[in-house]
């Protein structure tokens, strides 16, 4: 009998073929909208390729900026749009069997990664977990991994790409795009095929892709750029949560429940 396939899509924007300047990235720009079809366009080949390796069912989720980018109407119907929650609980509940990031960039602070960041390129200057420089792809392997979930493959730019690897070493890797400057980008001409064959390599091997491997309990460590978003934050915090310097915050995590036990 056919193991079942259930994938999950988490995608972004910044990693995404054809966006290659961070202007193309302004919410409020009139070129937006082309990079919000560029969008729609990588998912539909994402999705089309999931189906072509025998996937029985495809989630994805529209991460980029909380959301907003993607109009449901443009993408291929067979996949479902699933909000951060429903992520969360699709994987509590066992229906998702691997993931894989589209559209993904580098860490907060990486040389030659196209639009660096983690999380927040306006306040966030650096999560580290148990010591390790987190990126937003590790954030979503570790809470992943609390449910067995493997990330197969990364889809974005060269050096997102690159760091996917330091953390999941097998990790399969399709670079559509390789950055200048922290600014400016090159999309490779093949960059559509090298999504396809990436999406239908990892596939056909995900039993070769593990999951992150990270102890609990976690030391959750955040620095803000400023003293005083250190502080906005610490004020929504519980009495255990400890400020260690003037920016940064620090959490011990006993056993991680949600996507936010691994940030502030
Ligand atoms: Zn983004």
């Amino acid at each position: 009998m056919k193991q079942r396939l259930n994938v999950f899509l988490l995608t972004d924007m910044e990693g995404i073929a054809g966006i290659n300047d961070i202007g193309e990235m302004d919410r409020t720009a009139a070129c937006f909208s082309l990079s919000c079809e560029k969008l729609c366009a990588s998912i539909n080949l994402a999705v089309n390729a999931c189906f072509d390796a025998g996937a029985d069912r495809v989630y994805y989720l529209d991460g980029h900026g909380g959301g907003g980018n993607v109009n449901a109407k443009k993408i291929d119907r067979r996949a479902t749009k699933c909000s951060l929650e429903e992520w969360q609980e699709l994987l509590k509940n066992g229906e998702i069997d691997c993931q894989i990031e589209l559209g993904a960039h580098a860490r907060a602070g990486t040389i030659g990664g196209f639009l660096d960041h983690t999380i927040s390129s306006t306040s966030i200057y650096s999560i580290k977990i148990n010591d390790m420089e987190m990126s937003e792809f590790s954030l979503h392997a570790i809470l992943c991994a609390k449910y067995n979930v493997p990330i197969i493959a990364v889809i974005g730019d060269e050096v997102a790409c690159k760091q996917a690897q330091e953390y999941i070493p097998e990790i399969y890797c399709g670079a559509v795009k390789v950055a200048s400057c922290r600014n400016v980008a090159t999309t490779d001409p093949d960059a559509d095929r090298i999504l396809v064959d990436t999406v239908k390599t990892a596939l056909a091997n995900r039993a070769s892709v593990p999951c992150i491997q990270l102890q609990e309990p976690l030391c959750v460590e955040q620095s803000f750029y400023r003293t005083d978003m250190c502080e906005s934050a610490l004020a929504n915090c519980s009495a255990d949560v400890l400020r260690v310097n003037a920016r940064t915050l620090q959490k011990e995590v006993q056993c991680i429940s949600s996507y936010f036990d691994l940030k502030f």
